[in-house]
């Protein structure tokens, strides 16, 4: 049995090839990319390359082999990841492949946020009818999606439409842990986990434990869902996704990224990584930078 990881170039598959080198041999690892050139830093790992785009149905079926367990990683696409997830599902079957785990969103079919309904929720409808056994991994937010903005947050603040709603982040290093292990044991057949971090923070506790660490005041501007889609748009996003991303802060204030199943840290069985942990990273590589 091969394990084989699609996306493997992205920041999360990295991670989970990664994750995964801790638990089983190199041998047993298969890595899909569509640009080799990128994937040369896991070629030295000796994982197995093997090329396809998600929009190619034949080399995605050459890609897969018989008895492979496939994590398919969710495409980047807008309007086309849908199509490209169906591509990797029907390759996966036509291959033969024994399972299929996919990083699915939390709430997964009951989310109401129009990223979910984009392409999580068609994806894992059409895992659940084909018949393959799946594990899907609804993955919460990534802490990295709000620290990595850390030196605007510096200079400008927080600005956001989420008012005291919480988000259980954890960071990509946790989610591709718990990847790893649904990939690598035995026991996730047909399991659907909602993965979020151990503890859930609101955009004001966020800014207030930056201001603590930088020794920066931070606030949190809360504005309405139509002024962050206009901001997010006026930053050079394209209109479309500034309303797709406004509308999870919408989401955010409902409570459907605030997590709390427990599910992640049992997996991984560890306790996810806090806030302030990742905060701290984000701010000693900002100063790294600045030298
Ligand atoms: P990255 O942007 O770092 O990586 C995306 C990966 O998808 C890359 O390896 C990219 O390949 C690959 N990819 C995109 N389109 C295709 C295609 N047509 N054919 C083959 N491969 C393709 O994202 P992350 O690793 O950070 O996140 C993984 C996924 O999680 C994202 O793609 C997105 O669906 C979702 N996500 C989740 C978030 C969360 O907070 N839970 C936040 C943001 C995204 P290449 O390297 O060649 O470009």
């Amino acid at each position: 049995m091969t394990i084989v990881v699609t996306a493997a170039t992205g920041q999360l598959g990295r991670l989970v090839i990664d994750e995964l080198l801790e638990r089983v041999p190199a041998t047993e690892i298969a890595a899909v990319v569509r640009d080799p050139v990128k994937a040369a830093g896991l070629a030295d790992k000796n994982v197995e390359l093997r090329i396809a785009d998600y929009d190619d149905v034949e080399a995605l079926e050459n890609a897969f082999h018989v008895g492979d367990v496939v994590l398919l990683i969710s495409g980047t696409e807008p309007g086309r990841r849908t199509a490209q997830h169906k591509n990797v599902l029907t390759a996966a079957i036509a291959a033969g492949a024994s399972r299929i785990a996919y990083t699915s969103v939390i709430g997964g079919l009951g989310a109401t946020f129009a990223l979910a309904s984009e392409q999580h929720k068609p994806t894992e409808l059409a895992l659940l009818q084909s018949g393959l056994p799946y594990t899907i991994l609804r993955n919460g937010w990534y802490t990295e999606n709000y620290t990595d903005q850390i030196a605007t947050q510096l200079e400008h603040g927080l600005t956001g439409a989420a008012g005291a709603g919480q988000v259980g982040s954890a960071t990509r290093r946790d989610f591709a842990a718990a990847a790893a292990v649904v990939l690598s044991t035995e026991g996730h057949e047909n399991a659907i986990y909602e993965l979020s971090g151990d503890s859930a923070w609101t955009f004001t506790e966020y800014a207030a434990e930056l201001s603590r660490q930088s020794g920066t005041a931070v606030s949190y501007r809360n504005v309405s869902v139509n002024d962050l889609a206009d901001i997010l748009a006026q930053a050079g996003l394209p209109r479309e996704q500034a309303e797709v991303f406004a509308d999870i802060d919408a989401a955010i204030e409902r409570g459907e990224f605030r997590g709390g199943s427990g599910d992640l840290s049992r997996l991984i069985g560890r306790a996810t990584t806090p806030l302030s942990a990742t905060l701290a990273d984000a701010l000693a590589s900002l100063k790294v930078n600045q030298y």
